[in-house]
């Protein structure tokens, strides 16, 4: 008996048997969309089945051109297109893993012109408005739907997953949001249900009893607008008698107001209604949404919460999860930390998804760690994310590596960023590194300064020593009000109840959280100041409770553009973070000048507008970073002089200073020393 033996235990779903509990969730990771990449695809899906995962599911297939998320969407119409598939589900098989196919039809979340929906209701976040369905074109889809799952069968699927949450297609037939259609395919809930339960029935005449139907169901919409509880159960009662064999959680559409994945997201936050669900029926419920770690998945299995745990980043965090975890060594996991930025932020740049803390994800046949020929002793200077990378892979790879480190401690950057209320994941990945550095054999030096002469026994040197903060030299710069940002969020100086934060970037915004948001995981916390009901009264919204500011804090930047002030770098979270500023009322000043910081506060000119005087008891600067590049040997063009030596991370570019271009440049590195 292990720790783990519910989340490992195999699962009989009468037809066949899954190996463990654990379903690497659908991620679309740009790779389906181009019949060349499907090479890559395979190797993707092969070392997640190799590393334990008892079944995967790709990211979303369209099962014709209406249904296309983005113009030229993967796409599985025709027989030429098994081909492809073939690679992939072989991949999976030689691992003893099984695989499903995400069937996806975008509807009004479709970016190009043709897109179609219930009814021509346009969504908030996608310029098309989509044309309404006919009837026709209804019963066409139905068709489509179950000869692309038979072409899916005969790729070699074990399965397919057909998507009914997210507020996509089906979500949107099933909710009076989108749904005003007057015929036998809207109002009622039985009627808005028809589509995707005639869709089940065809996809199971289609392709016969032992295959495997997994249907993802928003159990909870949190849009104006979506079902109630009752209605809820309602239509996956109506999906399990219509022949699926296994019930996915979704959770929120695309377009709701409360954050459902992201980092400040509590873990598995949404279970509770996984577990009601689970009480309706007869068929497996899986749960999905914020589930990271082994302790989580063991916890939602053994309470009898759901069957299956959906994991889809956490699998592209690590590939291993599962061995690790059936090994008993759970501290060895590279932890996905919810940040979306190599994953989620670039997908919907229509770019390749990676993995912030694994940059082999979605590159597993170009970046790869060989075992060296030839060890070398390599030096590597600064232990925070770009050095660490490539101090681990390097001794991975057979070398001998040695980490210095200036700080007592290594982790960086992280270890300020975990310190931010919402950010409190970014301490698994330091303890994946410490585990790691351990596990390689790096030696570790802290609380050491390097000079030349230590470095000259190397054979190659990593200068990965990172960022320092930039310090804009207004009158009054050194004035004893103005702070910097690592004093604040380091927890080193007592900070005034009047504040304004020069700089509106990353660390801007982190720094105001710190200074307003409480270290609160809990999903109580949350819901009610996000606003969510888990019973679903109506349609999983609340009114979100009035926050109480300690501080009042002016936010300022030199550049035009007070609109998008505040929302950081994140693509799929900026909104969020902005939200969160509005609610503890932070004021947004653009177009600033920087005048001087005297003991009446903070002189600024705004615009062509008359100068003001911020009556503030701290001025704190984030105002971006430089590199730090005092040990690198260069010339009077700046070219290295001397070959040894390597630069990765903040110390060769601070602006655009970020955490994943450091562990892909350490990566990087490291794989070819
Ligand atoms: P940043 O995003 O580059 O922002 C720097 C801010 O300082 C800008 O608002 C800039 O606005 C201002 N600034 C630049 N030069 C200035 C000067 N000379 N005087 C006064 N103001 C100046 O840098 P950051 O906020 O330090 O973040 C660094 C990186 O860390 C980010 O790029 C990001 O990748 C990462 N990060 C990410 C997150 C996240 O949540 N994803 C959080 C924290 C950090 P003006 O030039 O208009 O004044
Ligand atoms: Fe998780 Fe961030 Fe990696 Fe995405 S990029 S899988 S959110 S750690």
């Amino acid at each position: 008996m292990t720790a783990y033996d519910h989340m490992l235990a195999p699962l009989d779903l009468g037809f066949t048997t899954l190996k463990n509990r654990i379903v690497m969730g659908s991620m679309h990771t740009g790779l389906e969309d181009r019949f060349w990449n499907y090479g890559k695809l395979a190797a993707y899906f092969g070392e997640r089945a190799k590393g334990g995962t008892a079944m995967m599911i790709t990211g979303g297939i369209a099962m014709n051109k209406q249904g296309w998320l983005l113009p030229l969407a993967g796409t599985m119409s025709s027989y030429a297109d098994i081909i492809n598939h073939r690679r992939v589900t072989s991949a999976v098989h030689e691992h003893d893993g099984k695989i499903l196919m995400q069937i996806l039809h975008a509807g009004r979340y479709a970016y190009h012109p043709f897109s179609v929906s219930a009814s021509s209701v346009k969504s908030p976040i996608n310029p098309f408005k989509p044309k309404e369905m006919s009837e026709k074109t209804i019963l066409q889809t139905i068709e489509d739907y179950a000869h692309t799952a038979r072409l899916a069968q005969l790729a070699g699927y074990d399965g397919v997953e057909i998507m009914g949450s997210e507020g996509y297609l089906l979500n949107q037939f099933t909710c009076a949001r989108v749904n005003q259609r007057k015929d036998n395919w809207g109002g009622p809930v039985e009627n808005r249900m028809r589509f995707p339960v005639e869709i089940v029935r065809a996809v199971r005449r289609a392709c016969g009893p032992n295959f495997i139907i997994c249907y993802r169901q928003s159990l909870i919409d949190l849009v104006p607008g979506g079902n109630t509880w009752e209605d809820i159960v309602t239509i996956a009662k109506a999906l399990e008698a219509a022949g699926i064999t296994i019930l996915n959680t979704g959770i929120g559409w695309h377009e709701a107001r409360v954050p459902t994945i992201a980092t400040q997201v509590p873990r598995a936050a949404f279970r509770s209604v996984t577990a009601r669900m689970k009480k309706e029926l007869k068929v497996p419920v899986m749960a999905s949404n914020r589930i990271n770690t082994p302790e989580v998945c063991e916890d939602i299995v053994s309470s009898g919460d759901a069957d299956l745990i959906s994991m889809a980043r956490p699998l592209l965090a690590d590939p291993e999860f599962v061995n690790k975890t059936a090994s008993g060594k759970p501290e060895a996991i590279n932890t996905c930390i919810a940040c979306n930025q190599g994953c989620l932020d670039l997908t919907f740049q229509a770019k390749r998804a990676t993995c912030l803390v694994n940059p082999r994800a979605g590159y597993e046949t170009e970046l790869v760690y060989l075992k060296t020929r030839k060890a070398k002793k390599i030096a590597v200077v600064g232990g925070g994310m770009a050095g660490l990378t490539a101090a681990t892979i390097a001794a991975d790879r057979g070398h001998d590596v040695t980490l210095f480190e200036s700080a007592s401690d290594i982790g960086g950057q992280f270890n300020m960023a975990a310190n931010v209320p919402g950010k409190e994941e970014f301490l698994e990945t330091i303890r994946y590194y410490r585990n790691e550095v351990q596990r390689t054999g790096v030696k570790v030096k802290l609380n050491t300064q390097v000079s030349h002469d230590t470095l000259t026994s190397y054979d190659e040197v990593v200068i990965a020593t990172g960022v320092k903060p930039r310090i804009p030299k207004f009158p009054g710069y050194d004035h004893p009000k103005v702070l910097r940002y690592p004093q604040v969020l380091r927890g080193e100086v007592n900070v005034g109840l009047r504040v304004a934060v020069i700089g509106s970037g990353g660390i801007g915004v982190d720094t105001c959280a710190y200074l307003l948001e409480e270290h609160n995981q809990s999903v109580e916390h949350w819901a009610k100041y996000w606003g969510v009901d888990f019973n679903v009264t109506e349609n999983g919204l609340a009114a979100p409770e009035r926050r109480h500011a300690q501080r009042e804090i002016t936010m300022l930047q030199r550049k035009p553009g007070q609109k998008k002030m505040g929302a950081g770098p994140g693509k799929t979270t900026g909104w969020a973070h902005k939200i969160l500023l509005n609610q503890f009322g932070v004021k947004m000043l653009a177009e600033c000048e920087y005048l001087k910081v005297d003991d009446l506060g903070l002189h600024i000119r705004v615009g062509d507008n008359e100068t003001r005087i911020l009556d503030v008891d701290h001025v704190i600067l984030c105002a971006g970073q430089e590199s730090v590049t005092d040990l690198i040997p260069r010339d009077k063009e700046g070219k290295i002089t001397d070959k040894r030596y390597h630069v990765i991370g903040g110390a060769k570019l601070a602006g655009e200073l970020d955490a994943r271009r450091a562990i892909r440049e350490g990566a990087e590195l490291a794989a070819r020393l």
